[in-house]
């Protein structure tokens, strides 16, 4: 028995989709522990386990259907991952994956659907390292009964990809009397480097607030997919790189990126009247939102452009009810708009693929757009509190 076949999510192990699932996740998951937010490959660690057991499964898979295999770990990177579609890979998917013109790697960096692949289906090659912070920073505001804290550590994630020295200080001070505040903040962020500026400039990025790469000269790329087809044509704004911090790379990958979604969100509900509470119950839910009469929705929100992939990461909603702080009378799981753009098929994909969903009929799955459009309108404008 292999080591995979004894891991507690592999199940089905006869099914071509399963195998398929487990080797696509073992090569996309090996290449995307090569590459951080700036899309540098880690040239200490040049080939990862995973992407070597992932090269034997494709073996197997391509003798099974006489194809020529990858020469190796090199050639499976440069010629399968960076220049051969999934459709043109021995394995089988699930029409609603669309996954057929998708390529891995995208001018040297994992795509947008190679790093979807391995959230979706983390469980079944274990990564915890990325989240490592996340989970510590969770436990002890939690052994400290003070749930705030975790949802203002996010926050302030969120918000601010870069702080000026003068602002890294006075962000440390915030909660004096938790020391452990400060140690997060240093862990956080990290001083900007030399080669992340241009005559001690660093760029931020106007459209998803993330500190942007050098592009090779004196310009700025943003290296988030969600930029990736209007790099160029917004101004980003530039911030002073003296003695100033910018955020790690894994998290801005891990909770700055999707956090402006739920940010928008949030300020979108606020701006209608609504008392929005985020990151209530340590991430149960991303928003509860109260309106004064006492209609309140609680919401998961979600940016993926796969809705196949993401149907998997839907989870069960909170029972909060009667006089629980966070009771809602509504669950949706959001979107943002344009993830569905020209995309009609992806509320249908993600509802159809969702156990989650289908558990629980009375959450919703729609556009962040349209839920906004759909809440009461005060005419008011209400509040956005982190916890408790
Ligand atoms: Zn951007």
């Amino acid at each position: 028995m292999s080591i995979l076949e004894s891991l507690p999510g592999y199940s089905g192990r006869n099914s071509p989709e399963r195998e398929s699932e487990v080797l696509l996740s073992l090569v996309a998951s090996g290449l995307s522990s090569l590459s951080g937010w700036w899309g540098q490959v880690d040239r200490r660690r040049p080939y990862d386990d995973r992407l070597q057991l992932g090269l034997d499964r494709l073996a197997v898979a391509c003798a099974r259907q006489g194809l020529e295999a990858p020469v190796g770990v090199a050639d499976l990177v440069c010629s399968w991952c960076a220049g051969r579609p999934m459709r043109d890979w021995p394995l089988v998917f699930d029409p609603d994956a669309q996954a057929d013109g998708e390529l891995l790697l995208i001018d040297g960096v994992p795509s947008e659907f190679c790093r979807e692949w391995v959230r979706a289906t983390r469980d079944l090659v274990a990564d915890v390292h990325e989240s490592a912070l996340v989970n510590h920073v969770k436990d002890v505001a939690r052994a400290l009964g003070r749930p705030e804290l975790y949802a203002h550590w996010r926050m302030l994630l969120t918000k601010k990809s870069v702080l000026s020295a003068p602002e890294m200080i006075r962000q440390r001070n915030r909660f004096l009397d938790v020391p452990s505040w400060a140690v997060w903040l240093d862990e956080s962020y990290e001083p900007v480097p030399s080669e992340g500026t241009v005559d001690g400039w660093i760029a931020v990025c106007p459209t998803c607030r993330q500190w942007m790469s050098r592009d090779g000269g004196e310009g700025w790329v943003c290296p988030s997919w969600r930029c990736a087809g209007h790099r160029y044509g917004s101004i980003p704004s530039m911030r002073d790189a003296e003695g100033a911090y910018r955020l790690r790379g894994d998290l801005v990958g891990y909770i700055a990126l999707p956090g402006q979604a739920e940010l928008r969100l949030a300020e979108g509900l606020a701006a209608r009247g609504a008392r929005v509470v985020v990151s209530p119950g340590y991430d149960a839910l991303d928003t509860v939102a109260t309106w004064p009469g006492g209609f309140a929705i609680g919401v998961d929100v979600k940016d993926w452009r796969n809705p196949f992939l993401l149907a998997r990461k839907i989870k069960k909603f909170p029972e909060w009810s009667g006089n629980h702080p966070y009771a809602y009378d509504k669950g949706f799981v959001a979107v943002p708009q344009d993830r569905t753009r020209g995309r009609q098929e992806y509320l249908r994909i993600l509802r159809k693929h969702s156990t989650a969903l289908q558990a629980q009929p009375h959450v919703q799955a729609i556009t962040i757009e349209d839920l906004i459009q759909q809440c009461p309108d005060l005419g008011a404008s209400g509040v956005v509190i982190c916890g408790p």
